[in-house]
């Protein structure tokens, strides 16, 4: 589990630092793909639940 951690954390150190050397702002580009809906389901509200 330990290793799994420390994996995600290379991974998202790694994408931070490809956003930055593109100059892309993040939290945007997520927000622009899955804009205030559920990723999985794209529905809001959620109905992944269901
Ligand atoms: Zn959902």
């Amino acid at each position: 589990m330990d290793n799994i951690k420390e994996e995600l954390a290379d991974c998202f150190a790694w994408i931070g630092a490809l956003a930055n050397l593109y100059d892309i702002d993040l939290e945007a580009a997520f927000l622009e793909k899955y804009p205030d809906k559920c990723p999985t389901c794209r529905k809001n509200p959620c109905i992944c639940t269901d």
